[in-house]
């Protein structure tokens, strides 16, 4: 529980700071100084973190990077998160661009569900915003991964950018209507490698619902606890589509989400301006109760919310590339 009366439920975990795209809203084309590999989690580190949280209730992980298919034999961790007591709900947040590749591979260590980052369905605007030409190979990923029936659902996050994504919502609803696929719009955060973050780049939900509404009549599915979306059925029964706004509509108030960074350092919110490194704990040779009093004491102070838009919002200093969202 954090001191807000919450239960914590889902933790994030970024297995790697490296990513194969280079999203202009993310990070510079030239990438990043990546962290050393001393530095990062071993995955023996990382199921043990697992294995604390899941006994104390947390059954949802999700991994995440930078891109968490560049990190090698990533599938062998799959597996050994699969079989850790308690964790119930594996899921995958990725690129796609290497998904081809892995997909039976992650399936058969036993993923459940995926999400796939694609901001643009047109293959040249695709390339201009994450500087790699890489569209058709991400969509034979979604493809593959989709011939599991057992991974369900798969969602596609889109990144809404006011002056880009306008263009982009139309497309998207008929990918919404013509596939399998849950899409979903994501505002975009202060969570940017080059701090160039302002509220009149943010193309809120609301835009874009109205855009779609506009064609394809939406009506709003009632909200699960927890969700960080705002899911529409279209009225005519052909799918849906979703909208997380964390910057026009916070959904602070139930938060049951914390983070685990690739170098170990427990994160409470993802705006935090603190974190608590659990690789210093774990490498001390502390005990599993120990840590667990470690995680329950960082968790206990806990953000009650963002601060995204009010005067004296300072936005952390690790990026969105690093945190994995
Ligand atoms: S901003 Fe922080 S408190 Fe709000 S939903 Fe995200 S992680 Fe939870």
């Amino acid at each position: 529980m954090d001191g807000h009366g919450r239960r914590i439920g889902d933790l994030r975990v970024s297995v790697t700071d490296r990513c194969n795209f280079r999203c202009q809203y993310c990070m510079p084309a030239d990438g990043l100084p990546w962290l050393d590999r001393e530095e990062i989690l071993r995955f023996e580190e990382i199921e043990r973190v697992v294995r604390v949280f899941a006994a104390m209730g947390v059954a949802d992980v999700r991994l995440t990077g930078g891109e968490p298919l560049v990190r090698r034999d990533f599938p062998r961790l799959l597996g050994m998160l699969a079989t850790v007591p308690g964790v119930e709900d594996l899921s995958l947040t990725t690129n796609g661009y290497l998904l081809e590749r892995d997909a039976e591979a992650l399936v058969g260590a036993g993923l459940k569900r995926v999400n796939v980052s694609i901001d643009s369905l047109q293959r040249d605007r695709f390339f201009q915003l994450t500087r790699r030409d890489s569209l058709p190979q991400v969509l034979r990923g979604l493809e593959a991964i989709a011939r599991f029936p057992q991974v369900r659902p798969i969602k596609v996050n889109a990144v809404a950018l006011r002056g880009f994504t306008e263009e982009e919502a139309l497309p998207f609803a008929e990918f919404a209507r013509s596939t399998s696929f849950q899409v979903r719009f994501i505002e975009f955060m202060p969570l940017d490698a080059d701090h160039a973050w302002s509220r009149d780049q943010v193309l809120s939900g609301e835009e874009i619902r109205a855009i779609v509404h506009a064609v394809h009549p939406l009506e709003e599915v009632p909200r699960e606890p927890h969700s960080t979306a705002r899911v529409y059925r279209f009225a005519d029964g052909r799918g849906e589509i979703g909208f997380v706004n964390p910057v026009s509509e916070p959904f602070c108030g139930d938060c049951n989400r914390v983070r685990l960074t690739a170098d170990g350092r427990l994160r409470t919110c993802l705006f935090s301006l603190g974190e608590t490194d659990l690789r210093e704990v774990l490498r001390s040779g502390a005990s599993d109760a120990e840590v667990e009093q470690v995680i329950r004491d960082a968790v206990w102070r806990k953000e009650l919310k963002h601060h995204v838009g009010e005067a004296g919002f300072q936005q952390p200093p690790r990026t969105m590339s690093a945190i994995g969202g």
